[in-house]
């Protein structure tokens, strides 16, 4: 689950991350009233408003600005919220902004002696050890960085039995070239992070950038953050912290009935039990020159109720012209499942696309019957193949 970087800057503080003081906001008066207390706890002259999505590259799609008044302010934010915010992150129709992050603007009067830095933590999956991914020229290129100066990307793996070693942190901060007191700051800046980045059960905390300012503090001036959805039931305060306006509200209506379910940009909806299958049907689908629509599980047990609700919420998406079910009677028994997606079918008035369906494992013979005999526009094959070469014929 992904949150926002106000919220993202709530957790690294609680663990002792420093962060710049900032309110959310979600109207230009309120934004205004936000910058007031700023001024008043922080002695801050500028302020910068900072759009609210589950995106990066904001900063160049306009929704990041520095105000230097509080008639700025309120300009700034009247712009930025209610706008679609396009960002190298988003779709071409971009992200809707609510709520803009109204924070104490860091880097004046000291601007030219401010250093971005940039640092992530996130796992190795090849490793299965976490690691930290940084690099001294931070800021909002690093794909650039990484494309054309990979030596300046540096990676340093954590040992799960010892934790983060003092040593480690301090090979970052030599790493960056820093001194003195900008050494000791950054020195615990990594060490903190690292116990945010565990604490939460984060699956990346990405710092870009890290801030060096003219008085030698070590700040985060952004928070991308991502968190495993499997540990939210110990976390219920970052539970709370969905935000379902960012998610496909396909995806959405798919969890209330526990289907796995993701959204995909082709035309072929496919209903599958077990992931494994599904992923194999996504490829015999591409492999025959279809696109699929959807990945969905509907799990083990596929009963008539769950294919249904499968059903609706494959038609939801405009864009499926065919469906494909590829159920596997291992447990459950294919003429079951047959029974089911008949009723299905029936009970679905608007299903006017082709559907194919193919039921493997026990009983499959006696489902085919079932379907070639239930008198509707069904058509039923055996082979994983055939079943995907019918799809793409339906499609031409
Ligand atoms: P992103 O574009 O979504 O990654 O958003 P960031 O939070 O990284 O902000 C983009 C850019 O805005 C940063 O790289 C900074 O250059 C600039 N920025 C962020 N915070 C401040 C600030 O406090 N003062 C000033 N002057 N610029 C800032
Ligand atoms: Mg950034």
């Amino acid at each position: 689950m992904n949150i926002h970087e106000y919220q993202g800057k709530s957790i690294l503080k609680k663990f002792g991350v420093v962060v710049p003081e900032g309110f959310v906001a979600d109207s230009p008066d309120k934004a205004v009233e936000m910058a007031k207390v700023l001024n008043q706890k922080t002695a801050t002259k500028f302020w910068v408003i900072k759009a609210q999505v589950h995106a990066g590259g904001r900063g160049k799609g306009g929704g990041v600005k520095l105000a230097k008044s509080l008639d700025e302010v309120h300009n700034i934010t009247k712009q930025i919220i209610g706008m679609r915010l396009v960002t190298p992150q988003t779709s071409a129709k971009g992200k809707l902004v609510q709520r803009v992050l109204v924070q104490q603007d860091v880097y004046y009067p000291g601007a030219s002696e401010i250093q971005e830095f940039y640092i992530s933590v996130l796992l190795n999956r090849q490793t299965g050890r976490n690691m930290i991914v940084y690099s001294p020229q931070g800021g909002m290129d690093i794909e650039y960085v990484a494309e054309e100066t990979p030596e300046l990307i540096f990676k340093e793996e954590i040992n799960p039995a010892v934790g983060i070693l003092p040593f480690q942190c301090q090979k970052v901060a030599y790493n960056f070239g820093l001194e003195g007191k900008a050494f000791k700051m950054m020195v615990k800046f990594v060490e903190a992070l690292y116990k945010a980045y565990v604490g939460s059960d984060a699956s990346l905390f990405e710092i870009n950038p890290v801030v060096k300012t003219s008085d030698d503090q070590i700040m985060a001036v952004d928070a991308k953050v991502a968190v495993d959805n499997n540990a939210l039931f110990r976390h219920c305060d970052i539970a709370e912290m969905r935000d379902l306006n960012e998610e496909d509200p396909i995806e959405v209506e798919a969890s209330k009935f526990d289907l796995n379910y993701v959204k995909l940009d082709g035309n072929v909806g496919c209903m599958v039990n077990g992931a494994g299958l599904a992923m194999a049907t996504m490829d015999i689908i591409k492999l025959s020159g279809g696109e699929p629509a959807n990945f969905l599980d509907v799990g083990g047990s596929a009963d008539a109720k769950r294919v249904e609700e499968a059903f609706r919420i494959i038609l939801k998406d405009p864009n499926v012209e065919a469906i494909l079910v590829n159920i596997f009677g291992g447990i459950v028994r294919c003429d079951r499942v047959a029974a089911g997606v008949i009723e299905a079918v029936k009970s679905i008035d608007e299903l006017d696309i082709p559907l194919i369906v193919r039921l493997q494992g026990t009983n499959a013979e006696e489902a085919k019957i079932l379907i070639d005999e239930s008198g509707m526009k069904v058509q039923s094959a055996i082979a994983l193949e055939d079943a995907a070469k019918l799809v793409t014929e339906v499609l031409k």
